[in-house]
């Protein structure tokens, strides 16, 4: 029999109407995005503009709404997708079986435009980067979710058959993966790594034998295939060469009947859950060349990797800045020693140094995204570079905003962050481990153009704030942080070598910290002045650079100056709520 008296320990409590962000319209709470938006689409029509925000402002509510929701129904036991072998009289068919809640997930953002608003007839205008980069960074606000590493993966194939492709190949697949109304959502993907390793492509085992119809067809194995589907690229050798082929694979043989490919096992990955990564063998599936042959790296890194690359940076900005949302939710609910958390100094000064971490990360993975566009030599070092200081980045604010929940950050159902976590670390690995790809920052930067066109950048990021007192202080400390990394390369091959991380870590935080700069004085110099769709509080971009300073003089979740930003609590509150 219940005890008649009331139970204290079961008394409504400060989060019991708690529900995170869901429900929130992730573009219009979202600052720095809008932020971005309006700087990259200044030279748009008024029209064109407003139709942009409309729509990223449309799919910022269905990402908080209906596809928060399907994203946290389709991550639970019983709902990740499974490989179907054989259909029930014995037919082999290969194929991946998803829950409703994933198949809707993925329908509605490709009906949305997410990567193919240009083949929507009713949109009058072109599709720019800072509107297709903007989208993709809101999907991850979800996490993977299933939907975004195909996204990905299927961005990297359109680009490539538009770029490399023959005539009869866009006219064959463009309409299966691009196509308005297709039925094939997000079903392409990129198959490269082998069980003797992803970095070394060279090293590929596969080999692609030339038919007299003038197809491939591939035998060997590849160990890492993520989103089996549709359409896929893959590399392999050249039968009787050293050199590596890229190719084209259709799931089905034009005859209807599956192509020659075994999909053996599910691996039983960590993160990014929502979408299957599977081992396949090639059993002389048949393929064809995209681009010429010889030119297989070659063109595998300048429009699948390239766009992948992209998406892993901004992809994980979009999850740390869900993690920070999370934490600065229940920082409003939860109450300790009768205080609402986020009222110790100690713990808003935690949070708002990751909101600082994260804004200034996806305002450099913008400007990035501008470079790809305009295809400068500098992309060659700024896509790198994004990609391993985003998805490093983002598993640390991922893991500091799990912890400002206390045991409850811990727990998979009760936020997404341990879901954000766990996808951020896949980041960090997919499309180049961390010290491949500062590999590739080093020899971008051991070329002269991108090194011309990297001063050029600097300066430029920095010009208008160069000639206002108020930001000397910034400038001289910008120009410190350049003379010492300038200094950094008279060191020794063999140094360099070792300490490529060092290296590449304070090439991002000149970047970075040029480019908070040029937001902080832009409001000053009626030259770079920008029409703004939203209202920007400028004086809020003058406290991100000095923050940001102090950040980088005295370490991540160090020692705080007496007279520096994060001691004074007004500006600290302002932070706080503009970029919650
Ligand atoms: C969930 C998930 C999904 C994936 N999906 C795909 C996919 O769809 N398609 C695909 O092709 N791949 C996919 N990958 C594979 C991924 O791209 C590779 O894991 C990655 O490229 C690294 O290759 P590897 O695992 O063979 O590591 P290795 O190449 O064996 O490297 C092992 C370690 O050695 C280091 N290392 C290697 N070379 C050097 C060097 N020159 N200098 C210094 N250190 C070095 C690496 O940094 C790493 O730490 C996926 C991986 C994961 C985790």
């Amino acid at each position: 029999m219940m005890n008649q008296i009331n139970n204290p320990g079961l008394e409504k409590f400060d989060i019991s109407d708690y529900k995170g962000s869901s429900g929130v319209n992730f573009y219009e709470q979202d600052k720095i995005l809008q932020r971005m938006v309006d700087r990259y689409s200044a030279y748009f029509t008024p029209e064109h503009r407003k139709d942009m925000h409309n729509h990223l402002s449309g799919y910022g509510k269905l990402l908080g709404g209906i596809l928060n929701d399907l994203t946290l129904a389709s991550h639970k036991e019983g709902k990740y997708g499974e490989i179907r072998k054989y259909d029930s009289v014995g037919n082999r068919i290969d194929e991946i079986i998803y829950s409703e809640e994933q198949l809707q997930s993925r329908k509605i953002s490709y009906d949305y435009g997410v990567v193919n608003l240009d083949f929507h007839k009713s949109w009058n205008h072109s599709f720019p980067y800072i509107h297709r980069y903007a989208l993709a960074y809101l999907m991850n606000l979800n996490g993977e979710g299933g939907v975004s590493c195909p996204l990905a993966m299927t961005d990297g194939l359109i680009t490539a058959l538009k770029q490399i492709g023959t005539d009869e190949q866009r006219n064959k697949y463009l309409p299966l993966i691009a196509g308005e109304g297709s039925s094939s959502h997000f079903m392409c993907g990129q198959y490269v790594t082998e069980r003797v390793g992803g970095s070394n492509v060279g090293a590929n085992r596969t080999i692609a034998i030339k038919q007299e119809n003038g197809k491939w067809k591939l035998i060997g194995e590849k160990w890492f295939c993520s989103n089996p589907g549709d359409l896929w690229v893959t590399t392999a050798k050249m039968e009787g060469t050293n050199t590596i082929g890229m190719f084209l694979v259709s799931r089905y043989k034009e005859d209807g009947s599956l192509n020659e490919h075994h999909i053996i096992r599910k691996k039983d990955i960590i993160g990014s859950r929502g979408k299957l990564t599977a081992e396949i063998i090639y059993d002389g599936v048949e393929a064809e060349e995209l681009g010429r042959p010889s030119h297989g790296i070659a063109n595998l890194i300048r429009t699948i990797i390239k766009a992948s690359r992209i998406h892993v940076g901004l992809g994980a900005c979009g999850n740390s800045r869900r993690a920070i949302m999370e934490a600065s939710a229940y920082s409003k609910f939860r109450t300790a020693y009768g205080k609402n958390i986020n009222a110790f100094p100690a713990y808003k000064s935690q949070l708002v140094e990751l909101q600082i971490l994260q804004s200034i990360c996806t305002i450099s993975n913008f400007r990035m995204v501008y470079h790809a566009e305009q295809n400068t030599k500098l992309q060659d070092l700024l896509i790198p570079l994004m990609k391993y200081k985003s998805s490093s980045l983002a598993s640390y604010i991922c893991k500091s905003a799990m912890l400002c929940l206390g045991g409850n950050g811990i727990i998979a159902d009760f936020s997404p962050i341990p879901r954000l976590l766990n996808d951020s670390i896949i980041n960090e690995s997919w499309e180049g481990t961390h010290l491949i790809i500062s590999d590739h920052c080093m020899h971008a930067l051991s070329k002269d153009k991108v090194r011309k066109e990297w001063m050029e950048e600097l300066s430029a990021n920095i010009k208008s704030a160069s000639s206002i007192q108020v930001f000397s202080d910034l400038i001289v400390f910008f120009h410190n942080l350049l003379t010492k990394w300038e200094a950094l390369f008279s060191n020794s091959k063999q140094w360099k070598e070792a300490n490529r991380i060092y290296i590449i870590d304070k090439t991002y935080e000149i970047f970075s910290l040029s480019l908070v700069i040029q937001e902080a004085a832009s409001h000053y110099d009626e030259q770079s002045k920008i029409h703004f769709h939203y209202e920007h509080r400028e004086e809020i971009y003058q406290d991100l650079a000095y923050a940001y300073k102090e950040i980088l003089e005295f370490g991540v979740g160090a020692y705080k100056a007496p007279d520096g930003l994060f001691m004074n609590q007004e500006k600290l509150d302002r932070l706080l709520e503009y970029l919650s």
